[in-house]
């Protein structure tokens, strides 16, 4: 309580979008973003489907999650990102997965060193918290150091990510119904190749879970 005060004070936050202080985000610029109403259910081998909670086409949603990802790493904007998830959950009536764990898209270390945190881990931490979900960090791991997928294609994002993810606890997610949590989901290469690995480890189900769709 104390320390937060102090912190408020020695770093005050500013929203990104009206520059009031207080918040990163504050409640009436999140309110401003049009959160999607359905569920998706995709045309993919492993994924089951996807929640995604807006489009990152929302000059907002662009700007928190740049923020978020690249240099200076504002860390606490997953409390607004991860709450937009929410909301689309409350619109979908969809707040109890009951046998559901979350598990984040993995980082490869070089780059978890790089930025110091997990952007993926960060916002499934704050679902963790409000669904009441155990949090699986160190089954899915990334083993292969590959370039942004931002600048290539699709065949190419296919491509870089094949083999770079391996689950090295299999015993945690055998028959469990997983959430794969992740920042943006643009072509599905990279849940898609997750959610491959994670079938062939044996996870019954494994639904994306994202703040954004390109
Ligand atoms: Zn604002």
């Amino acid at each position: 309580m104390w320390k937060t005060i102090v912190l408020d004070i020695l770093f005050p936050k500013f929203c990104i979008n009206c520059g009031r202080e207080k918040e990163y985000v504050c409640q009436d610029c999140l309110a401003l973003i049009d959160i999607n109403n359905s569920l998706t259910i995709l045309k993919s081998k492993y994924l089951n489907g996807l929640y995604f909670a807006a489009t990152y086409d929302n000059f907002l949603i662009k700007k928190a999650i740049s923020q978020f990802k690249y240099d200076p790493f504002v860390k606490e904007l997953s409390k607004p990102l991860a709450s937009l998830i929410i909301a689309h959950l409350n619109i979908l009536g969809k707040t109890k997965f009951s046998d559901f764990v979350l598990i984040p898209v993995p980082l490869h270390k070089k780059k978890l060193k790089q930025r110091g945190f997990n952007q993926a881990e960060e916002i499934a931490k704050q679902i963790s918290k409000v669904l009441g979900l155990p949090l699986l960090n160190d089954v899915l791991i990334k083993i292969k150091q590959t370039p942004a997928q931002v600048e290539l294609k699709k065949e190419e994002r296919e491509k870089n990510i094949k083999g770079a993810l391996f689950c090295q606890k299999p015993e945690l997610i055998q028959d469990k119904k997983i959430l794969l949590v992740d920042d943006v989901f643009t072509t599905g290469s990279t849940l898609e190749e997750c959610a491959r690995v994670l079938k062939e480890a044996d996870a019954e189900e494994v639904w994306g879970m994202v703040v954004a769709r390109g």
